[in-house]
Order: structure tokens, then C-alpha cells, then sequence
């Protein structure tokens, strides 16, 4: 029998997060007030955020104590396996060694619980009663809402009003753990009513969600906010991936040349391939690192590097990133993780510098790959995943053409258990690649402030 699935001891989890910003060889920007363009003091961002997590976000400390009561929650599903693509390898012909990390064995069905189970804790030792945040296709509310009902903490969730209504099996899921879900733009927040005093219709966006959810927290003291991605504490929260792959490959001997992962705000693919930029910092590890984005929505191949808001009205601080415009709407594709306009900062300085390497690809191709390795591995992937399916397929495609058995890892960031009306779709032949937004990026990020 093959060995398929290389299985870390719970004992061997590892106990701290690594942080980046020790090593980055070009250290962050600073965010900036939203309202004087100076950078933010930790009091402009203590009315939505615990100064634990305001800590964690601008720390340069290489390592930091993964709290134990958090490694408790962790380890009902954590580790997670990497397991070896034995039959992918072999139905594509490839020479390559094709490692994924199965993030989708959380209960959420997500790499995101990583993050919402650290952010709950620390909001709830720092006596927070609520947190609030936004959703779009009800991933990352989802494991908000695990997350607080670990903790014995309220959630509100305002979700995008068009996935409200097409995805109710997500906010099911939300409800089942407790929280309250509302369609986004709601009547309850002035952003929400400005959106409807000139839409009536609206059908929400993921800006106008973070509008919603920003405005509650900073109304309200007993409630916070907590944002699924972008940020940096999320990014450091999520490096429990890479983390436990390093340790995976030690126990096969291997090493990977190419880290890949799908990239909407950035989180996933930062927590699998952050260790690995570290070795190749420290020891210049020849290791590819390569986010992968949709055609329609290309925010590190196609963005500005410069500041710009979180959401449409304009309340977050401003963060110098990669980004297509807070105003830009991406098309409508099935992949809705990957729908956002802007970029972590830490991905987007890791591109800048040359350790982090962006490819783009329409969904048709995206949805092959997906179907190519449910029918190969068995494992049903989010169609975010698929995105990295379809980058690890063509590297290992390149490889059989230069016959180099190169070792290729890339992220399964979640299942694709809720989203089984777009494979519908998919195999009655009704998805088709969306035609690449130039010029609507173009007007995006000629309007932006320019601010120095
Ligand atoms: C949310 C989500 C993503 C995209 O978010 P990142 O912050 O870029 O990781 C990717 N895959 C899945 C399964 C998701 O739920």
C-alpha cells in the first residue's frame, strides 16, 4: 500500500505562528487614518479591534505563542493531512510530485476557521461581547460563527444580499452555530440606507458588507469587528499551514520547488507558502511561491501598488497594497472568495520584491481542473481551490514536457460541498469564461487618490 497521507502527531503541532514582518527585506507601509492620511495610531484602530490583535498586526517578533486555549480548538481538526496526488500524478503522466495541504477538514470547510477561532479568543479575553464582520458567499462568516460559538460570543454577519439568496445553505450553517445573519445592504446602518436611497434593488457587494459591519463595531463598545483575510494578524494566523507541511515533508524527506496557492485576500496562500519565503530568506531555498487569481478579479497581476480603502464608504484605514480600485465590481464568477478588490500588504510588498509570483486564469479552464481532480483524487474543491488545481496542473504539465521530477505543494483551501449549483452549471455547459475587465480596471485605478 502507498503511503497517501502524511500524518503529523497532534503532539508535534506546532505551538507558535511565524511572522514575516521579522525577515521582509522591504518592511510595510504603514496604514493610514482614513479621514487625516496620517499613519494610524493603535487608538484609531482600538474602537473596532483588541490591542492584542493592533499588536499582532504591526509586530516584528519572528515568533509568537499560538495561545493554548486556541491549539485546544485547533486540534479538533488540526493537523491537517498533506497527502500525496498518487493519481492525479498518474493520470496526467507528469514525473512532478504533486503534495496538497486539506484544509477543507475543518468543520467550517475552510483554511478560515485558522484565523476566526485566534481573532474570537482574543476578543473575548479582552471582554468583547459581539464581533461583526461581513460575508459574501458565507465562507468566512461561517467560521466567524464557529468560532464565536466556541467562545460563547455573539455574531452579526451582514452577507452580501445576492449570495443571501443563492447560497441559504451557508447562512443555514451560520444559524446552526448561532449567529445573525442579514442581507447586506441592510436599513440597520447609515452606509447600508445610503446604498439604498440610490438602489432600492442594490444587490450588496463585499465593500458595502465591510462598510456595514465596520459602522456596527464603531457604534457599539461592546462589539468588535474581525475581518476573514488581508490584514496581518491574519496572515500570521494562518502560517500554522506551511508550518505543519515543513514538518510533513521532514517525515518524507522531500522538499517542495513551487508553493501554490489560490489568492482572494491572500490568507490561505500566505499561511501555506510564509514559512517557505522564510527558508528562502535564510537559506536561499530555491522554492517558487505562486498566488493564483481569477482572469476576471486579477488584483496582484493586473493592480497598482498603492493606498487604497477596504471598502466602498470609505471607513477602513487605508493600506498600500495591490489593489483594482474599492469602487472596481468585479464580473460575477462562480469563484466568489477571490471577488475582492484589494490585497494583503504583506503579499503585495512579497510580489514587489520578487519572492511572490502572481498568475491569472479564466474559469472555464479553472472548473476542467476542478473536475479532473474530483475524478482523479475524489476530493470535491471550492472553485477558489480549483484556481490553485489549475496552476499545480500546469506546472506539473511543464514538467513532464522537460521530464524534471520537481515537487510541487499546493493549498486545498476549502471543499466545494456549497457550491455544487455552480458544477450544475458547469456541466451543462453554462460556464464560460467572463471577458477580462481592462478597461473597467483601467477607470478603477485612475480614480483612486493619490495620496503621499
Ligand atoms: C475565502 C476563501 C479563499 C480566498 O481567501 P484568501 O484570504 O485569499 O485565502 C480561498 N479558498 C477558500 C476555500 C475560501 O473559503
Amino acid at each position: 500500500m502507498k503511503e497517501r497521507k502524511i500524518i503529523l502527531p497532534e503532539k508535534d503541532m506546532p505551538r507558535k505562528w511565524y511572522n514575516i514582518q521579522a525577515d521582509l527585506p522591504t518592511p510595510l507601509q504603514p496604514p493610514l487614518n482614513p479621514s487625516t492620511k496620517k499613519p494610524a495610531s493603535p487608538d484609531d484602530l482600538s474602537a473596532i479591534f483588541p490591542i492584542s490583535l493592533i499588536e499582532q498586526e504591526v509586530s516584528t517578533e519572528r515568533w509568537i505563542d499560538i495561545p493554548e486555549e486556541v491549539l485546544d480548538i485547533y486540534s479538533t481538526w488540526r493537523p491537517s493531512p498533506l497527502h500525496r496526488a498518487y493519481n492525479l500524478e498518474k493520470a496526467l503522466g507528469t514525473p512532478a510530485k504533486i503534495y496538497y495541504k486539506q484544509e477543507g477538514v475543518s468543520p467550517a470547510g475552510s483554511h478560515k476557521p485558522n484565523t476566526a477561532v485566534a481573532q474570537a479568543y482574543y476578543n473575548k479575553q479582552a471582554g468583547i461581547k459581539r464581533l461583526s464582520t461581513e460575508t459574501g458567499a458565507g465562507q468566512w462568516g461561517s467560521s466567524l460563527a464557529l468560532a464565536c460559538n466556541y467562545f460563547d460570543l455573539e455574531c452579526t454577519v451582514y452577507m452580501v444580499k445576492i449570495s443571501y439568496h443563492q447560497k441559504p445553505y451557508r447562512r443555514s450553517l451560520m444559524e446552526v452555530w448561532g449567529a445573525d445573519v442579514y442581507a447586506s445592504p441592510t436599513d440597520m446602518t447609515q452606509s447600508g440606507r445610503n446604498v439604498l436611497a440610490d438602489n432600492q434593488d442594490s444587490l450588496g457587494s463585499l465593500g458595502i458588507a465591510i462598510s456595514e459591519a465596520v459602522e456596527d463595531a464603531a457604534g457599539n463598545s461592546d462589539t468588535n469587528y474581525s475581518l476573514g483575510s488581508v490584514l496581518n494578524h491574519v496572515m500570521l494566523h494562518q502560517t500554522i499551514i506551511g508550518l505543519e507541511c515543513q514538518k510533513q515533508f521532514e517525515m518524507v524527506n522531500d522538499y517542495p520547488d513551487y508553493v501554490i496557492g489560490c489568492c482572494g485576500g491572500g490568507s490561505n496562500f500566505a499561511g501555506i507558502s510564509l514559512p517557505f519565503i522564510h527558508d528562502k530568506i535564510r537559506d536561499d531555498k530555491p522554492v517558487r511561491a505562486i498566488a493564483v487569481e481569477p482572469e476576471a478579479c486579477p488584483t496582484l497581476s493586473k493592480g497598482a501598488f498603492t493606498y487604497d480603502y477596504g471598502d466602498v464608504a470609505k471607513y477602513t484605514p487605508l493600506l498600500m497594497m495591490h489593489t483594482l480600485g474599492h469602487d472596481f465590481m468585479p464580473p460575477g464568477i462562480h469563484a466568489g472568495g477571490l471577488r475582492y478588490h484589494g490585497m494583503s500588504p504583506i503579499i503585495s510588498q512579497l510580489c514587489t520584491d520578487g519572492l511572490v509570483e502572481g498568475r491569472a486564469y479564466g474559469q472555464e479552464g479553472v472548473f476542467e481542473a476542478a473536475l479532473t481532480f474530483a475524478r482523479t483524487e475524489g476530493i470535491l474543491p471550492a472553485p477558489e481551490t480549483a484556481h490553485a488545481i489549475k496552476c499545480a496542473i500546469e506546472v506539473a504539465l511543464e514538467c513532464k514536457e522537460s521530464r524534471e521530477e520537481k515537487t510541487i505543494l499546493f493549498n486545498l483551501s476549502g471543499h466545494g460541498h456549497f457550491d455544487l449549483t455552480a458544477y450544475d452549471d458547469y456541466l451543462a455547459g453554462k460556464i464560460k469564461d467572463v471577458d477580462y475587465p481592462q478597461e473597467l480596471i483601467d477607470q478603477s485605478i485612475a480614480s483612486l487618490e493619490k495620496i503621499k
